[in-house]
């Protein structure tokens, strides 16, 4: 896939309140015909200035020629349809490619959102990590993901969750601002907004002081530093202690429960002894825990048994805190966690 600037055009999401009134100014408009945009935008998906039917013609003419409506491109879809998860590709203006993926259970349809294009951590079971690291995306590049999948799948969203290709919290000012954005703009609870970490402690505890009330999820994935150090490079500058320690920190802080993620690898962090420690290290701690099985991507990890993942979720029984597993779909299509990559040569 080549790499090209598609647009020197701002998007509309993009413009300043000044710009705006500038360009309102500039063809004769008030004001309230932002209001009626930001609808179009964010309540009526719509994916063309053309649709936006109670805009006069001059301004829809203008808007057409000068203004991006969305600052991401749509490269393609994958997945049907009617499939429970669909995976979408983009372009960023500056020429870059993120996914993101759509995900409908019963109750609920949630969007798994890139918060960078490639990502610098080098997680080495991690599809993304082989992309290195392209740009940070804007709070609207956040955002759009969200309202261009609904406005694709005709589906209202119900949960975003920051676990698509990136490290958020070394992104932290545009994705805290994507949160607000979406609580604000879309009318998503902040309860409803995962932010995912591979562990940027001192992040961990701003995110804690700033007291936002998105929910956090932590990549914990070992049970010591010599096993993460193997497998989440960033253990080298945030020691696993660190890290335990900003959770308790943010939990002691906001009193809301931390979601640990664990992804489960064949013969690296599966053992009987890994589960107990696991249940040692939280033992105590208010906070979930979400085992993930492996979903390979052609390296050299692999996805343990059925039976050895089920011996590790017996030996997690004692555990006073929830335990739930992730199977994740889409892994037929590369959008289960940590598939997401862009391979340039391809
Ligand atoms: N950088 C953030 C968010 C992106 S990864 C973080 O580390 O949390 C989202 C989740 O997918 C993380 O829990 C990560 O450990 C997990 N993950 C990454 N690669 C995976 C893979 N191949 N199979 C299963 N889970 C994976």
């Amino acid at each position: 896939m080549s790499k090209s600037i598609i647009s020197k055009k701002k998007s509309f999401l993009d413009l300043t309140s000044s710009e705006l009134n500038e360009i309102l100014l500039d063809v004769g408009e008030k004001r309230f015909r932002i209001k009626q945009i930001n609808n179009w935008i964010y309540n009526q998906n719509v994916r063309s200035w053309d649709e936006m039917i109670n805009l006069p013609l001059s301004l829809i003419k203008y808007l057409k020629s000068e203004i991006l409506l969305h600052p991401l491109k749509l490269v393609s879809i994958n997945g049907s349809e009617n499939d429970k998860t669909r995976k979408f590709l983009f372009q960023t203006t500056r020429g870059n490619h993120i996914e993101s993926v759509l995900m409908r259970e019963k109750n609920r349809t949630t969007v798994c959102v890139s918060s960078q294009s490639g990502c610098i951590l080098d997680c080495n079971f991690c599809a993304t990590a082989s992309m290195g690291f392209l740009q940070n995306l804007n709070a609207n590049e956040i955002i759009d993901q969200v309202i261009l999948l609904s406005s694709y799948t005709k589906s209202k969203i119900t949960n975003v969750v920051y676990m698509g290709m990136g490290e958020p919290l070394m992104n932290y000012r545009q994705v805290i601002e994507s949160g607000k954005l979406l609580n604000k703009n879309m009318g998503l609870g902040a309860r409803r907004i995962t932010i995912s970490t591979a562990g940027i402690a001192p992040k961990i505890r701003q995110i804690a002081d700033d007291n936002y009330s998105f929910k956090l999820a932590i990549s914990l994935n070992a049970t010591n530093d010599e096993v993460r150090k193997k497998i989440m490079p960033i253990t080298l500058k945030h020691s696993f202690k660190e890290i335990i320690d900003s959770a308790k920190y943010y939990y002691s802080k906001t009193k809301r429960l931390i979601t640990f993620e664990y992804v489960l690898l064949k013969g690296i962090n599966d053992s009987t002894n890994d589960a107990k420690e696991l249940v040692k290290l939280l033992k105590g701690f208010p906070c979930k825990l979400n085992i993930i099985p492996y979903n390979e991507i052609g390296g050299h990890y692999i996805r343990p048994e059925i039976k050895d993942i089920n011996q590790f979720l017996f030996h997690l029984k004692p555990a006073k805190f929830i335990v739930t597993v992730r199977w994740s779909n889409g892994t037929d299509i590369d959008a289960g966690c940590g598939q997401l990559a862009i391979r340039e040569k391809q």
